[in-house]
């Protein structure tokens, strides 16, 4: 598929693909500000948009909370701390004795708490 700027989509695909804090857009777009000083958050929501209608990141929401893009793209599950906002990747846990033999197709889970540092203050 031809697209404009590819320049400025692989830099936000690689500043998602190495974070693993999911970042908002926002952090997105300061992120790639420093490399890009010309780059508008406008440009940033449109290449987030096309990076997730061609499969490449996913977009995350946990309650009323932004949008957050994700670079993981198997299946896992997240942690939300209530305090600071964290996010973490949790693997899965499809381990149930009563799933073997039925066929999984799609599942949410979110847990939310506190993150081992806001646990420990
Ligand atoms: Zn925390
Ligand atoms: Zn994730």
């Amino acid at each position: 598929m031809k697209r404009r700027n590819s320049h400025q989509r692989n830099l936000i695909y690689s500043i998602i693909k190495e974070s693993t804090s999911h970042p908002t857009a926002d952090e997105v777009y300061l992120k790639a500000r420093m490399q890009m000083p010309k780059l508008s958050l406008g440009t940033v929501y449109r290449n987030l948009g096309e990076l997730e209608a061609d499969g490449q990141i996913r977009e995350v929401r946990f309650g009323a909370g932004p949008s957050r893009y994700d670079g993981m793209l198997g299946a896992h599950e997240h942690f939300v701390c209530t305090q600071c906002g964290k996010v973490s990747d949790i693997l899965p846990t499809l381990t149930d004795p009563a799933l073997p033999g039925k066929a999984v197709t799609s599942y949410k889970l979110d847990y939310f708490g506190l993150c081992e540092s806001c646990n420990a203050k």
